[in-house]
């Protein structure tokens, strides 16, 4: 019964274990340890635990468990294993099916962090990486090959909102036999299409819609019973990224509302982008369901819906930028996103600031290019606070 719930049903309920006592409200285990009853209990637990014996909580813990268990469903995984932040997640992902020889498609419109991983830490250690504008189809049909173990997009691109189509993607890497491996931030799990459209592991910084109210870092990866615990697991509990059992309690608490929360902050992120596109002031208002998106057609098939996240481009470059930003009163001037605070973020002086002024300008960073996360906030009110800083300007 429970498989056939709907997605608000399994975000309150999946995956929730109870102790003796019965508590409705998910326990948080905080503890890094589990006591056995006998010598032979722990020697039989290393050689094989069940699925609610625990061992160490660098290797899984109750509350942890709760937390994977809930996204799995959700996502539609067989499994899922949860990582301190969305960085261990998309290093875990990779680093640990990949090996010196290995090769690697990935599309170059990434988040800086993830830009490091492909080009610093996969090349050191010997792994080839291709890097491809992700929505041309050509490139990525002439970068696969035999060989290439994996590609990697983010299915919405950070700040420009790139939109990636997973399906054809998922075709032409499958035909090489490689897994494809999608950073799904922007997409969050309540829009998510990507295992439908063939993506093999899903992964997630759980800091940004998950939690939703700034708190915690949290990551995870989402893929098959035998991706997850043969090949992840052991990676990540021998070198550490696992996630805390208090932030996998705060991310529990943070799945029961995400669908209402990000409902309503798609509905009032394409309200201010109806309402700023055609501004004099601006070149450009970038969100996937404005017609003028330049892969408009691929919003409802990667997305289900248009995100929390536009970008704006001001005329008048970084002067006018930051004008705007100071002028602000409830937006934040903040590098984070997915917040139930509205936020705003400069990428070129920020968050991509390392990139070099060529690259900058290939993936469209301009020094007028704002990226805006919004919130709960009463949309009304968002869209007056933007006005009165364009005025400003
Ligand atoms: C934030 C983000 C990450 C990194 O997540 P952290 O939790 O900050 O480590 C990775 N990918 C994308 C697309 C992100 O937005």
């Amino acid at each position: 019964m429970a498989e056939n719930w709907k997605t608000r049903t399994k975000l309150v309920h999946t995956g929730a274990r109870r102790s003796q006592y019965g508590e409705m409200s998910e326990a948080i285990f905080l503890t890094q340890g589990f006591v056995y009853d006998t010598a032979e209990a722990a020697e039989a637990r290393f050689v094989q635990a069940g699925p609610d014996e625990f061992i160490y909580a660098r290797y899984g813990n109750p509350t942890v468990a709760m937390f994977e268990d809930r996204i799995a469903a959700i996502e539609g995984t067989e499994d899922a294993f949860a990582t301190a932040s969305g960085m261990a997640a998309v290093n875990g992902a990779l680093m640990s099916m990949l090996r010196a020889g290995d090769h690697v498609v990935s599309s170059r419109a990434l988040f800086g962090s993830c830009l490091y991983i492909l080009e610093e830490i996969l090349r050191r250690f010997g792994v080839e990486v291709t890097l491809v504008d992700g929505t041309d189809l050509e490139q990525w049909r002439a970068a696969v090959r035999p060989g290439t173990r994996a590609v990697f997009f983010e299915s919405v691109s950070n700040p420009t909102l790139e939109l990636i189509d997973i399906a054809a993607v998922a075709e032409i890497a499958h035909a090489v036999g490689a897994l494809v491996v999608v950073d799904n931030v922007f997409a969050t799990p309540v829009f998510s299409r990507a295992v439908e459209l063939g993506a093999d592991v899903v992964v997630y910084s759980t800091t940004k819609h998950i939690d939703g109210q700034g708190r915690c870092l949290g990551g995870v990866i989402c893929g098959s019973r035998d991706f997850i615990r043969k090949t992840v697991e052991t990676y990540m509990k021998h070198t550490g990224g696992s996630m805390s059992p208090f932030n996998a309690w705060v991310m529990l608490k943070g799945l029961e509302t995400l669908d209402l929360r990000v409902r309503a902050q798609d509905e009032s992120a394409l309200i201010i982008a109806r309402a700023l596109e055609g501004d004099e002031r601006l070149h450009r208002v970038l969100h996937p369901l404005l017609p003028s998106h330049p892969q408009h057609s691929l919003a409802a098939q990667v997305m289900g819906g248009g995100g929390t996240v536009l970008a704006i481009d001001l005329k008048g470059g970084k002067e006018a930028a930051f004008r705007f930003l100071n002028a602000l009163k409830i937006f934040k001037i903040t590098n984070n996103l997915g917040d139930a605070k509205s936020l705003v973020t400069h990428p070129a002086t920020t968050t991509h600031q390392r990139l070099p002024e060529d690259q900058k300008a290939l993936l469209g960073i301009t020094p007028g290019l704002i990226r805006v996360s919004v919130g709960l906030e009463d949309p009304d009110d968002l869209v007056a606070d933007l006005r009165q800083a364009l005025d400003v300007i």
